[in-house]
């Protein structure tokens, strides 16, 4: 019989109707969609479970492991605090999270100042996923976004990795790279961190686990770096997709040749018509339906 360990190493979004399904499919805790709640809570109970299994038979173990789980998990499931892949906030919360990755760039300044003076500007809290190439390149810029209270800063990688494609501890030195060097360089704990691309396997989730850091991706894709779409089709695009609790993945590192535009319709017109108030990323999750002061 598979120890417990192995079955809540697994991973993926923790729903209680993806739970219940797997219980109803008796053993499905032993296939990918098995779930996992806060590590925390997690490790506590392995003892309990392992001590439990020993003592009962094993044709009985998938239905009894599944009703104390479902018994012992539900309740301790804040489910956009401990999900282990984050992709949108409460849908209850009247806030949104403009988020901007900083992917390293070959050519240009690999920095949108007008975008960047625009939220300072305006005070618009916002978020951003640094590489540690682009950290490399653009010192000054760095240091200038920590300095803004209301910016948020997490990372993206060292040098924009497709993660699927290493090792857990390739991986693992991938994401460590830039959070190390903003602690050394910058003496500032980032403990957000979005993978390149959007791409992540079983590991690459273990991985910024085990680091302590909180796993972020995004429920609205702007678009924003596709150099086929006008400023107004990315707009309709939010029109379509933005709403409470959403995470918007946008890019300051120059590539998005609409983003500063888009930012401007997003403050003045969408957000404001939906009653809709942008947060830093850590304050989204935390949101309880209450728009931050
Ligand atoms: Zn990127």
């Amino acid at each position: 019989m598979k120890r417990v360990e192995s079955l809540l190493n697994l991973n993926l979004d923790l729903s209680l109707p993806r739970l219940l399904r797997s219980c109803l499919g008796q053993g499905a805790f032993l296939g990918k969609e098995a779930v996992v709640a806060a590590s925390g809570r997690a490790g506590e109970m392995t003892d309990f479970f392992n001590s439990l299994l020993v003592t009962i038979r094993p044709r009985y173990s998938s239905g009894i492991l599944c009703l104390a789980l479902t018994m012992l998990l539900v309740p301790a499931m804040p489910p956009f605090t401990q999900a282990q892949v984050i992709k949108s906030g409460p849908p209850s919360c009247p806030g949104v999270a403009l988020t901007f990755d900083l992917c390293p760039v070959r050519r240009g300044a690999g920095y949108d100042q007008a975008l960047i003076d625009y939220l300072i500007e305006q005070k618009i809290p916002a978020t951003f996923f640094m590489s540690g190439n682009w950290m490399m390149r653009h010192d000054e810029q760095v240091k200038a976004l920590l300095q803004i209270p209301f910016f948020e800063v997490g990372t993206h990688g060292k040098v924009h990795a497709h993660l699927p494609l290493h090792s857990a501890d390739e991986q693992k030195q991938e994401i460590l790279g830039p959070v190390r060097l903003l602690k050394t360089k910058y003496g500032h704990d980032a403990t957000l961190f979005r993978p390149p691309y959007g791409e992540f396997n079983d590991d690459t989730v273990n991985v910024a686990r085990a680091l302590g850091l909180q796993f972020i991706l995004w429920n609205v894709e702007s678009g924003d770096p596709d150099p086929t779409l006008t400023a107004m089709r990315i707009e309709d695009r939010l029109k379509q997709l933005v709403r409470k609790g959403s995470v918007i993945v946008m890019h300051a590192n120059g590539k998005g040749r609409h983003t500063h535009e888009v930012v401007q319709h997003l403050h003045q017109h969408l957000l404001p018509e939906r009653n809709l108030t942008p947060m830093t990323m850590s304050d989204l999750l935390i949101c309880n339906g209450q728009a931050a002061p």
